[in-house]
């Protein structure tokens, strides 16, 4: 060592650590700029950025590396002549796995969770620099870290022969120690700017300081204090714990998806001032979620730069299609993973043809499949056949009761063709995912290698994939080539543990985006510790994250750590030692910004500046919203930002925006429009009023069934989706595990239906019979076998109870039947009455509305009671669900309203159309009668006379009044809560549309409502 060279120096971070390393340099050189010399940097990106500044004053035979780097090149001849193999992260997994199948411990029942693995090698790993005293006064301290040190030793022996990090640097110790020659290209070593050190690098060092080969410069006391035992004194000071020598803006944004744009913004204006792209650094204390955000914005505004990969392996095409395919059959064939799975990735069907998820996941959701494969084969058969006979067989027998006809048939034989497709295409997928008996990791990765290429191609296919996604499949297929390799090592997995160690594995980010050294550094903060930049944007510099809140160790905890006399460093770095590589970051740089999000946007709660920001002292600037940059003048960042700052001026000059450019190309006139019309509270075709077309009137004059005019007259704009426009939200079967609760009405039904079609014409006055109940029962028993060969009641445990149930309930009905006093006197003399529709006996029931307009109605009645002298009839009809809400039906009740404000027509209808089938009759009534298992089973309606007919009739003008005019108001109904909803309103509760309609719907009604045009629906529904 050159004598008038200190060896160990400490100075402040930034420029004078930079000016005091070209002096250390120049003197170690001795005036011959040839002699070697190494500096071993803190970061990657401290080499990269701190060899350019460098090399502007001339730098020859002068290597900047990183301690990791410089490591294997000490220590490589050696563990090439004692022949250790390195040994990778995944195996060091393996042999965790390995070590507890051979133990009994209670972290053994772990050894199949890839967490558990990674938690154990990350603990071995701090071991390693452990002596056998210092474990042995470790595993003394608790049962678990006596399990913990007993595995680490079983660990070391399955190793043997294998070098891992800590083996290295131990060996390139040795090679410094023996001078062995392998440090002759290194010339004089030089740590510049260390962090925080470990046992075996300092024992490197110390071996390269006692050859005098070592010098260094730190800018951390506290390294000083490790380095100076055998460097001797430091020369210098250290910098002040709490001051950077950079004077940083701090910005508070209100969430991080702002953050990252005014970081774009501050990098923009400094590339604008002439600045070099590659002397300015984003960094983070934490990955997410500022690695998207600050990727998409950077590349929205065209700026190179260079980050890891935003997205994991596992978010990735490959990624995403492979681990959706290896766990398809593991979760039961399901029909959401399997949709999900081909929207999600370019999924091909191997035996040629394209897979259509939105089409197939609409045929099976209506064939009502969940998943397993039993079921997708009989619901798919099923679903095919009903289609073939366009209405749904007979279930019991050919004459006699059917289920509800399944709707006509508008899409002709195309949808058998593509229910054969799908039907096929999840055969053979069952088949390809199958494993069948293959087990250990070769197996099964050149297996799932295999199904990966036969479904997503080979390379070529994968050429229109973007970037990422074409390096991301690369890296799968290293990792699965990685797994393969894997035989030998512990227990054969089975596919189950295959798949999770796989979808760990797949955690990795996948790849980078960018050349490093070129463009923007995107990347964690201590990665850009000791760099030489312009310009450093801190992001998510808030309580909480930086640094994000300690979490003890599991395996082995701080108070057990403190065991092993401070041989074992607390895990995770302390808020000291976070704030100094914040303020060593930003020492180098010239300019400095910090932000921090005023709130998280996943909790919702307000956030504070983290202590190290409150340490630099200042007032933050705030940011309202994304719109200040741009209406403070100052120039778009992005694309989208051009066409925001079009807005934001257009709004500052009062110019209407409808005519922008930028509103134009977008084609949102009418958007805007229609946004317009609804926040002024006009009644017009945006809000409802889309006046009078053929259309609506022609289309009343077909047989219709109530329910479309009982829609119109609750939320008339509910009807304008569902029957005008005719939009449907896709059903979701549910979970296969139980009956539907739409099989279970249809089952009710049919079973009521078939029995009391065989009494058709009893004696009035005839008494339900023990051999009656046991008639029910046993028609019950036949059609609930028709229902379970054909797979709608769920699994047969569960159906067993269930059915049982219904059982008991079935002879409740039948009870009380006989015991209500409405039902005395008359007996039943039809079921399922079918009129006004095609094919249908019985004409449609006929309401004249006046003006020459006819309204035919159609439908079917379940059930029709006589008197003896033919001059009484009941009407049923039979309801599964709730009687909640239907008391104002009632004979009894005082505000009694037969159709419910228009909500409930069927009961007079059905009265009419058995008038007309039984003419001879002088009076009917009508009731809903509510069979279901929840809630008493009760009558609910009343009289169907002559004031109830024109209450009717007049309701049902009203309506189609209405519904001509082309009135469609959004009507909410009254404010409601519910606690799996939050606020809500009464009609808005259950409707499929409620998330089409906007959020203030219930001040728009009360705005509309006053209309003169809805004078006759405010009178129907709120008068
Ligand atoms: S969500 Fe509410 S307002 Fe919208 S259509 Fe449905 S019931 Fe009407």
């Amino acid at each position: 060592m050159v004598d008038a060279v200190p060896r160990l120096q400490i100075t402040p971070y930034g420029e004078p650590a930079r000016r005091a390393l070209a002096g250390l340099i120049a003197a170690l050189k001795g005036g011959d700029p040839l002699r070697p010399v190494t500096v071993v940097m803190p970061s990657a990106l401290a080499a990269v950025t701190v060899r350019r500044a460098l090399a502007r004053d001339g730098l020859v035979a002068t290597e900047l590396v990183t301690l990791p780097a410089l490591v294997p090149r000490l220590a490589a001849q050696r563990l090439a002549i004692a022949g250790h193999r390195p040994l990778g992260s995944l195996e060091a997994r393996l042999l965790v796995r390995s070590a507890l199948s051979e133990t009994q411990g209670q972290l053994s029942e772990l050894a199949h969770h890839p967490a558990t693995l990674a938690a154990l090698a990350a603990t071995f790993a701090e071991l390693r620099p452990l002596t056998a005293h210092e474990l042995g006064r470790l595993a003394a301290g608790s049962r678990r870290a006596a399990e913990v040190v007993d595995l680490y030793r079983a660990h070391r022996r399955l190793a043997n022969g294998r070098a891992d990090d800590h083996e290295a640097v131990t060996v390139a110790e040795e090679a410094v120690r023996a001078d062995d020659g392998a440090l002759d290209d290194l010339g004089h070593v030089v740590l510049f700017l260390p962090r925080r050190l470990g046992r075996a690098e300092l024992d490197l060092l110390r071996a390269l300081s006692a050859r005098d080969r070592l010098a260094a410069i730190v800018g951390d006391g506290a390294v000083a204090a490790e380095l100076e035992p055998f460097m001797g004194p430091a020369a210098g000071n250290a910098p002040q714990a709490t001051t950077t020598s950079v004077e940083a803006r701090i910005v508070r944004a209100p969430d991080p998806a702002e953050e990252a744009r005014v970081a774009v913004r501050v990098v923009l204006e400094h590339l604008r001032s002439g600045l070099p792209a590659d002397r300015t650094a984003i960094v983070s204390r934490v990955a997410q979620p500022y690695a998207l955000l600050l990727h998409e914005e950077l590349a929205a505004a065209g700026i190179e730069h260079s980050a890891p990969a935003p997205l994991r392996l596992a978010q990735s095409i490959a990624g995403r299609a492979l681990l959706g395919l290896l766990r398809w059959p593991a979760n039961g064939h399901r029909r959401d993973d399997l949709m999900r799975l081909l929207r999600s990735a370019p999924l091909r069907d191997p035996a040629g043809g394209a897979t259509r998820p939105d089409r197939w996941d609409r045929h099976a959701r209506n064939a009502g499949i969940v998943g397993g494969l039993e079921q997708w084969r009989h619901r798919l058969d099923e679903a095919k056949r009903a289609r073939l006979e366009r209405l749904t067989a007979p279930l019991v027998d050919a004459v006699a009761p059917t289920l509800p006809l399944d709707g006509i048939d508008t899409e002709g034989d195309g949808r058998i063709a593509e229910l054969d497709a799908l039907g096929s295409f999840v055969e053979r997928l069952a088949a390809a995912t199958d494993p069948g008996g293959r087990r250990g990791w070769g197996a099964l990765s050149r297996w799932a290698e295999a199904l990966l290429v036969k479904h997503l191609g080979n390379e070529a296919a994968a050429t229109n994939w973007p970037d990422t996604d074409q390096r991301a499949r690369t890296a799968v297929l290293d990792v699965l080539q990685e797994l393969a390799a894997l035989d030998g090592i512990g227990p054969e997995p089975d596919v189950e543990e295959f798949t999770r160690l796989l979808a760990h594995e797949l955690e990795r980010p996948a790849g980078r985006v960018g050349r490093f050294g070129h463009g923007v550094f995107v990347g964690r903060l201590v990665d850009a510790v000791g760099a030489d930049l312009d310009l450093v944007v801190v992001v998510g510099a808030a309580e909480g994250t930086f640094p994000p809140r300690p979490l003890d160790d599991a395996l082995l905890p701080e108070r057990e750590r403190g065991a092993a006399g401070g041989a074992l460093r607390p895990r995770g770095t302390t808020a000291e030692q976070e704030a100094h590589d914040a303020r060593a970051v930003l020492a180098g740089a010239t300019t400095a910004v910090i932000t921090f999000p005023a709130s998280d946007p996943r909790t919702q709660r307000a956030q504070q500046p983290s202590a190290f920001v409150l340490q630099l002292g200042g007032e933050p600037h705030d940011i309202a919203s994304f719109e200040w940059w741009l209406a403070a003048g100052l120039p778009p960042a992005t694309p989208t930002e051009f066409d925001v700052a079009q807005l934001v001026r257009a709004r500052a000059t009062g110019l209407p925006i409808e005519q922008l450019p930028v509103v134009t190309a977008a084609r949102l006139e009418r958007g805007l429009a229609a946004a317009g019309a609804r926040a002024r509270g006009e009644f017009a075709e945006w809000s409802g009023a889309v006046g009078r077309w053929p259309e609506l009137a022609d289309d009343l004059r077909h047989p219709r069934s109530p329910t479309g005019l009982q829609q119109w007259a609750k939320c008339p704009f509910s009807y304008f989706l569902g029957r005008v426009l005719e939009l449907r939200a896709l059903e979701d079967p549910g979970d296969a595990e139980s009956i539907s609760a739409m099989d279970r009405g249809t089952l009710v039904h049919v079973i009521l239906e078939r029995f009391f079609r065989q009494r058709l014409g009893r004696a009035v006055d005839a008494r339900w019979t023990s051999a009656d109940y046991d008639e029910l029962l046993s028609v019950a028993d036949d059609i609930e076998a028709t229902f379970r060969a054909r797979g709608l009641t769920g699994r047969p445990l569960l159906w067993q109870a269930e059915w049982a149930a219904l059982r008991r309930h079935l002879r409740k009905i039948l009870d009380a039947d006989g015991r209500d006093p409405r039902l005395v006197g008359v007996a039943p003399a039809d079921v399922e009455l079918g009129f006004g529709f095609e094919g249908e006996p019985t004409p449609p029931v006929q309401i004249d509305l006046g003006d020459g307009r006819m309204l035919n109605f159609g439908g079917r009645v379940d059930r029709i009671d006589r008197s003896a002298d033919g001059r009484k009839l009941v009407v049923l009809d039979y309801k599964t669900g709730s009687a909640y809400n239907y008391g104002v039906i009632d004979a009894e009740h005082e505000e009694h309203d037969i159709v419910r404000r228009g909500e409930l027509l069927q009961l007079p209808i059905y009265a009419l159309a058995a008038r007309a089938q039984f003419p001879d009759a002088e009076e009917a009534e009508a009731y809903y009668w509510f069979v279901g298992q929840r809630g008493a089973i009760e009558m609910k309606g009343g009289p169907v006379d002559q004031p109830a007919t024109e209450r009717f009739e007049s309701v049902v003008r009203t309506i189609v009044d209405g519904i001509e005019e082309g009135l469609f108001p959004a009507r909410p109904g009254a404010d409601d809560w519910r606690p799996s909803i939050g606020p809500t309103h009464a009609n808005c509760m259950y409707c499929e549309f409620d998330s089409l309609c906007s959020t203030n719907r219930g001040e728009q009604w009360l705005t509309i409502r006053t209309r003169d045009e809805l004078d006759a629906y405010v009178e129907l529904c709120d008068g």
